[in-house]
C-alpha cells in the first residue's frame, strides 16, 4: 500500500485559525492572518474545535493518493460522503496480470494461502478468457475479486477527516483501512499538528463512547498513533 498526501491547504492551521478568528473581529482573515502567533493559532483551535465550532477546519483541504489497495478498501472508504474520490477504472484498464492483496492472515497460514491464490489465479485467468472470446473489459470484471488492487484519489477536508479518523483508525475497523487511515493521520499531523493533534480512534482523547470491553484498548485513553499501530498488521 501507498498512501501519499499529494496536495493540502498551505499551512491549514493557520488558515482555519485565522477563519475563527474572524468570527469574533473587526478584521477580516487577510489581517488576522499575518499576526496569529503560533500560540494564538493553537488558542484560537482550542477555543472554536473543542467547542463544537468544527466548521472552521472545513477550510484546510487534503487530497491523497492511494495505490495499491484492494477494492474490499475502497468499497468501505468511499462510504464517506463529504469527500470527493476518483478512482481507476475497471471499465476502461485492462488488467492482464493478477494483482491483488492478501490479507495477513491469510500470508500467515500457508494452507489458507494455498486456497486463495489458486482462487485469485482462477479467477483472473476467466477474466483473460472472457477479454480473449471478446467480452468487454466492463463485463469480464465481474469474475473479478474484492482482493483487485485499485489506485484512488481523494480529497477530504479536516473535519471530515477527524471523522474519518474517529471511525477508521479504531482497533474495530478493518485492517486494510485502518492501515491506510493511520498512514493519513501520521501526513496530516505533519502539515497540521493543532488541527491532528487529539485526532484517531476516540479513546486517544477520552474514554470509549462504545463501551466495547472486548477491545483490547478498553476503556482507554490508551495513548497516542504509535501505541496504535503495534496493533495494526503490517
Ligand atoms: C467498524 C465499522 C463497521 C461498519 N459496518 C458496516 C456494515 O456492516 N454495513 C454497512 O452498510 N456499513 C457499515 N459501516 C459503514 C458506516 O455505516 C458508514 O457508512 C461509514 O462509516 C461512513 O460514515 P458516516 O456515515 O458517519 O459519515 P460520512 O459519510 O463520512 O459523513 C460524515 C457525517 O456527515 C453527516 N451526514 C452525511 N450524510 C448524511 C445524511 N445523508 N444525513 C444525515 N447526516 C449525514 C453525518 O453526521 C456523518 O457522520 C461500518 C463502518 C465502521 C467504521
Amino acid at each position: 500500500m501507498k498512501v501519499v498526501l499529494l496536495r493540502h491547504t498551505q499551512d491549514p492551521d493557520r488558515v482555519c485559525a485565522a477563519a475563527a478568528s474572524s468570527c469574533y473581529s473587526a478584521n477580516g482573515a487577510s489581517d488576522l492572518h499575518q499576526d496569529l502567533s503560533d500560540k494564538k493559532v493553537r488558542r484560537l483551535l482550542e477555543h472554536t474545535v473543542g467547542r463544537g465550532h468544527h466548521s472552521v477546519v472545513e477550510h484546510a483541504v487534503f487530497t491523497f493518493s492511494l495505490e495499491g489497495v484492494s477494492r474490499t478498501l475502497t468499497h468501505q472508504l468511499v462510504r464517506h460522503r463529504i469527500a470527493s474520490y476518483s478512482q481507476q477504472s475497471q471499465r476502461y484498464v485492462r488488467f492482464d496480470a493478477a494483482t491483488y492483496v492478501t490479507p495477513p492472515e491469510v500470508e500467515d497460514s500457508p494452507e489458507a494461502k494455498r486456497v486463495f491464490d489458486r482462487t485469485i489465479e482462477e479467477a483472473w485467468q476467466a477474466y483473460r478468457e472472457l477479454v480473449e472470446a471478446g467480452i468487454t473489459e466492463e463485463d469480464a470484471r465481474f469474475v473479478l475479486p474484492n482482493a483487485a488492487t485499485t489506485n484512488i484519489t481523494i480529497t477530504m477536508n479536516a473535519r471530515e477527516l477527524l471523522h474519518f479518523f474517529r471511525l477508521r483508525c479504531c482497533l474495530r475497523a478493518q485492517w486494510e483501512i485502518r492501515r491506510a487511515a493511520l498512514k493519513m493521520l501520521e501526513e496530516c499531523r505533519r502539515v497540521a499538528p493543532v488541527i491532528f493533534e487529539n485526532a484517531g480512534r476516540p479513546c486517544v482523547s477520552g474514554p470509549c463512547p462504545d463501551d466495547d470491553s472486548d477491545c483490547p484498548l478498553f476503556p482507554g485513553p490508551y495513548g497516542l498513533l504509535e501505541e496504535t499501530r503495534k496493533d495494526t498488521p503490517k
